[in-house]
């Protein structure tokens, strides 16, 4: 089966004054052609700086790993390169629209950029083409909004100009990070709806990053939790929602809102997830951990397929060294 993103052993580092922050610390993640993956995780778990890492946005360093996209060497290629990739065959929707639309350009004109770039339209082509694309996108009078500025247009309809931007070359590759985050309940299902109908008529590959797990179970085919810069779980998404095994996703699960529930709603993951910036012993999610072990405060877990293709990084599944497991 051929990946279109493949991630291996990646850890990217930072080095700060007060020492070295390992923010990806040893990630795998796979990407089949057409296929959603999230990546779960609280905030400072690495999850948006493994995908800008994939872009070769961070201002990490890359110690160890590799990062292969559509057979290429991402890590290995001159910058030029690069951006023939970003934007092009890899593209990205942040959280804040308003913060990576620009103020004073018209929203024809930031959406015609990509194609003006990547396939040297003309002004006019590239005009037919935003038009085309805020269509696409649901934006009603597509012909009169291509003239505007992004500050006369609602958060929503923003958030779906960064889509049609994103989209305007139809990249093989779309990464979501939060998305929806900044959105209300109702514009957020609308986002949603319109990413999925993207993803069906273009065959879009989409890594949707995100700490909302209902978000995961509209959007995922598989799932990919991260903690402290690891990856601690790993299944479809349907496995993990009926058999999370990792207790940090068994935390998540318990802390989701329900309709039926305001008992589960009032549930959290004591503690918070660990400052970055000391490279630790032992299980990083030991101190927040109801079934902590003495092992687990010595020794990392590896990762290990508990079933078929369910991964998890805990002693308690783990076959080889959890002395004291029941
Ligand atoms: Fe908890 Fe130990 Fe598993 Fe870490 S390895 S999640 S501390 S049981
Ligand atoms: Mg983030």
């Amino acid at each position: 089966e051929r990946k279109l993103l493949e991630i291996k052993g990646l850890k990217t580092y930072f080095y700060t004054d007060e020492g070295v922050v390992a923010a990806v610390d040893g990630v795998d993640i796979s990407i089949r052609e057409g296929e959603t993956v999230g990546i779960v995780g609280e905030s400072g778990s690495g999850k948006s700086v493994t995908s800008l890492t994939a872009m070769r946005l961070t201002p990490g360093k890359v110690v160890e790993g590799s990062i292969t996209f559509n057979g290429k060497d991402i890590l290995a290629l001159s910058e030029e390169e690069m951006r023939e990739i970003r934007g092009n065959q890899i593209a990205m929707i942040f959280q804040e629209p308003m913060t990576s639309l620009n103020p004073v350009f018209t929203i024809g004109d930031q959406i015609g950029e990509a194609v003006r770039i990547h396939r040297h339209y003309s002004k006019a082509q590239a005009r037919a083409r935003a038009v085309e694309m805020l269509k696409l996108v649901g934006i009603p009078r597509a012909e009169q909004i291509v003239n505007e500025y992004p500050h006369r247009l609602s958060g929503g309809m923003r958030q779906r100009v960064m889509i049609a931007m994103a989209m305007a070359c139809d990249p093989k590759l779309l990464i979501a990070d939060e998305p929806t985050t900044a959105l209300d309940v109702t514009i957020q299902a609308q986002i949603l709806d319109l990413m999925r109908e993207l993803k069906a008529t273009k065959g879009t590959a989409i890594l949707f990053i995100t700490h909302d797990l209902g978000v995961v179970a509209e959007m995922c085919d598989r799932v990919v939790v991260m903690y402290d810069g690891k990856v601690v779980e790993e299944s479809d998404v349907i496995t993990l929602f009926n058999q999370p095994h990792h207790p940090y996703t068994q935390g998540l699960m318990k802390s989701m809102p329900t309709l039926d529930s305001e008992e589960k709603r009032l549930y959290s993951i004591k503690g918070s997830v660990p400052a970055q910036g000391s490279l630790r012993i032992g299980c990083s999610f030991a101190p927040r951990c109801e079934h902590a072990m003495a092992i687990c405060r010595d020794q990392s877990p590896p990762l290990e397929e508990i079933e078929s293709r369910h991964f998890s990084r805990c002693w308690l599944h783990a076959s080889g060294k959890g002395g004291d497991r029941g």
